[in-house]
């Protein structure tokens, strides 16, 4: 056995885990979603830093708990660096640096969308070469892994993540926060009646580059158009789960676009999606018709691992185990003394 835990404090999730990584067992996974954001349709920073204060010492101590440990039993002890929101991160780092010092263990710190592509090694299905998509509220990166651990970014956004698009739009629908998780719902009971849309125009971007802020100023102007319609012909309320379902199957067109490019460039075996909007259903039934339809297989990241989590940030380690630390690009000079090793994807 070899037992780490993994703490994520990199956005509005407070989560700790504790993983055998020698096994890929799970053997606790805890999160806790900062429910205040929701009253403001969006992460207020100083809130997100204030509540990963007060709940992270909670839930390290639940996680231990559940898993029937406690700190001893621990061989490593991992945190999110980066990328995320600065407050948040610094919470977490020094948290769980302290554990270190007070536990005399060494710690790694982990990149975040690392942490969202590495775990998706571990589904049953996963085979490479692979192309890694990693789509969340922050980020949305398309990844080609040659052999095992060695990651080349191929794509990543230009501008917005797709998550936060949907978020937003979301949000001027009149959707809470995040939207995410609900338009899904809709779009899902759509596609499940037999309706279908017809997707925006792609964006005119290269393939290595993924846009999603034009769609948000489209989306939003739609729905402005169809509310100030005084003819009173228009189902506003159907008119807004449309004008959600187009949104959701653009996104879709948009991924598998860039996957069906690189697909032709690269020597692929498997896609794997990850972040938390992988939990779409719909972006999952896309992806595993184009999976059927091309011969591929399509390796989806379970449900409890799409989102923020502690699990895949103690995942990460099984990678600084096995191939040494600090693979990528090096940005990690500002935390190189702070942490024993890292684990950084550029
Ligand atoms: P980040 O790391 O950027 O904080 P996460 O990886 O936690 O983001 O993902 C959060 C994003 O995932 C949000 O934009 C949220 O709306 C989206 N999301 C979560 N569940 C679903 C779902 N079922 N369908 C679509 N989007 C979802
Ligand atoms: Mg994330």
């Amino acid at each position: 056995m070899v037992l780490v835990i993994g703490v994520d404090t990199s956005c509005d999730d407070t989560s700790v885990a504790v993983v055998d990584v020698s096994s890929h067992q799970v053997l606790s996974n805890v999160r806790y979603t900062q429910a205040v954001h929701e009253i403001f349709g969006g992460v207020v920073p100083e809130f997100a830093s204030r509540y990963h204060l007060e709940i992270l010492p909670k839930l390290w101590a639940k996680a231990l708990k559940e898993a029937g440990m406690d700190e001893k039993d621990m061989d490593y002890f991992a945190v999110t660096a980066s990328p995320g929101l600065i407050g948040s991160l610094v919470v977490g780092l020094n948290f769980v640096k302290a554990m270190a010092a007070v536990y005399n263990k060494k710690f790694y710190i982990v990149d975040h969308l690392f942490a969202h592509a590495w775990i998706g090694t571990w589904t049953k299905s996963f085979t490479y070469p692979a192309l890694f998509l990693v789509v969340s509220g922050g980020h949305t990166e398309l990844y080609y892994m040659n052999k095992l651990g060695d990651f080349e970014l191929l794509a990543k956004t230009r501008d917005d993540a797709a998550g936060e698009l949907i978020d937003k739009v979301g949000r001027e629908y009149g959707l809470g926060y995040p939207a995410g998780p609900e338009v899904d719902k809709i779009v899902m009971n759509r596609w499940q009646n037999g309706l279908s849309v017809k997707p925006y125009p792609l964006p005119k971007v290269d393939y290595s580059s993924f846009s999603f802020s034009g769609w948000k100023t489209r989306a939003i102007y739609n729905l402005k158009k169809f509310l100030s319609d005084t003819t009173g012909d228009v189902d506003i309320d159907e008119k807004r789960c449309e004008e959600l379902h187009v949104l959701m199957d653009s996104v879709a067109e948009q991924l598998l676009s860039r996957v069906e490019y690189w697909l032709e460039k690269k020597n692929v075996e498997c896609v794997v999606i990850g972040g938390g909007v992988a939990a779409s259903s719909y972006i999952r039934k896309r992806f595993e018709e184009f999976g059927n339809r091309r011969c591929l297989k399509v390796s989806f990241t379970p449900r409890k691992f799409c989102p923020d989590n502690g699990a895949m940030v103690a995942a990460a380690v099984e990678y600084a185990l096995t191939f040494g630390s600090r693979p990528w690009v090096d940005f990690g000079d500002y935390f190189s003394d702070a942490a024993s090793h890292s684990v950084f994807l550029r």
